[in-house]
């Protein structure tokens, strides 16, 4: 964009806020962070176009939400403390109405994780959101995708699938009672990410992953990393009484188990680790369950309570292997 006074408008009026953490924030060419010693700094960028990430029609409250929750999610999946975020905004035309409710969404979440904005860019286009976020994390201590280990278990937090089977009745692919989807859509537009549960999990957790493209690719995602394979049991994968209601259906399977869009955390453990995993349970006030086992070979297996596999999506289990 030329550097019109419109665009340092738009910037002081919604997204130039004072930084709490930062040495200096928006305004000047570049921000200016303080980074503590004996720290890894932890940084991840995610870009939401409209039409691919959102439908188009989504009220900006939500989408501002959801370009910082989707970021935080990346920084819990690390285990890492989430402080400074830089917001790069395409609009297709100044709509200030637009723009403070947008700021609205991403503000509000980011003073309850105590996340400064620190900069960004502004430009004119087809609306396109991309947030990169930074936080620290104790050096060495990182929860990466590498590390399960055969014999580990797999654990998922909250419950999943609500926010595919709202993307999934939108598509006409199943079905879903109008309050179900009235409750189902606010996981997909409003999902909260487990930033406590991350940094908990620290030095407990053999690997982690933030459920963003469904359950068995983004654990396939672990197995590929880690040299392993898994096998998870579906009659213990936690659902709402939405999920419930649909899980018998081809359509609500692949979406709970392949779906996506959680921002849960998946993550391995060892069995001897369970006790002190079920208490995070109650000190954090979110409900982790066992799904299944880490084991030799490759590939992400699906078993029903029969203990055959379940196909998904019309294929094989093997769909997800991830190879
Ligand atoms: P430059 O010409 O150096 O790229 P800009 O005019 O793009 O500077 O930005 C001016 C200041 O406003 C910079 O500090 C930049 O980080 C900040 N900024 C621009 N757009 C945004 C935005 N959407 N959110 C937060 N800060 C922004
Ligand atoms: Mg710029």
């Amino acid at each position: 964009m030329t550097k019109a006074n419109g665009e340092f408008d738009l910037i002081a009026r919604h997204f130039a806020r004072p930084a709490a953490n930062a040495v200096l924030g928006v305004g000047d060419d570049c921000a200016l962070l303080n980074v503590t010693n004996g720290m890894d700094l932890a940084v991840s960028t995610d870009t939401m176009v409209s039409g691919t990430h959102f439908f188009p029609e989504v009220d900006p409250e939500h989408l501002g939400h959801k370009s910082l929750a989707v970021n935080l999610s990346d920084m819990a999946a690390m285990g890492a403390m989430p402080y400074w975020a830089m917001l790069a905004i395409t609009v297709p035309s100044v709509d200030h109405a637009w723009l403070g409710a947008f700021a609205k969404g991403f503000f509000d979440l980011a003073e309850e994780f105590n996340v400064s904005l620190v900069g960004g860019d502004t430009t004119r286009g087809p609306l396109s959101l991309t947030v990169t976020i930074m936080g620290e994390v104790p050096a060495g201590a990182a929860l990466r995708r590498s590390g399960a280990k055969a014999g580990n278990d797999i654990w998922v937090s909250g419950h999943i699938g609500d926010a595919a089977l709202a993307v999934a009745h939108r598509h006409g692919r199943l079905k879903l009672e109008e309050a179900d989807y009235n409750e189902a859509v606010m996981r997909l537009y409003e999902p909260m990410p487990r930033v406590q549960l991350g940094q908990a999990l620290r030095g407990q957790a053999t690997a982690a992953i933030d459920i963003s493209d469904g359950l068995l690719g983004d654990l396939g995602h672990i197995c590929r990393l880690s040299g392993v394979g898994a096998t998870v049991e579906l009659a213990r994968i936690p659902l709402s009484d939405i999920a419930a209601r649909h899980i018998e259906s081809d359509a609500g399977r692949t979406a709970v188990v392949a779906g996506g869009d959680d921002y849960e955390l998946c993550f391995t453990a060892p069995a001897n680790s369970r006790e002190s995993i079920d208490d995070l349970q109650n000190m954090l006030g979110v409900h982790l369950t066992r799904i299944g086992q880490i084991r030799r070979g490759k590939g992400v297996s699906l078993l029903g309570p029969d203990g055959k596999a379940v196909k998904v999506d019309g294929r094989g289990y093997d769909h997800f292997s991830g190879a």
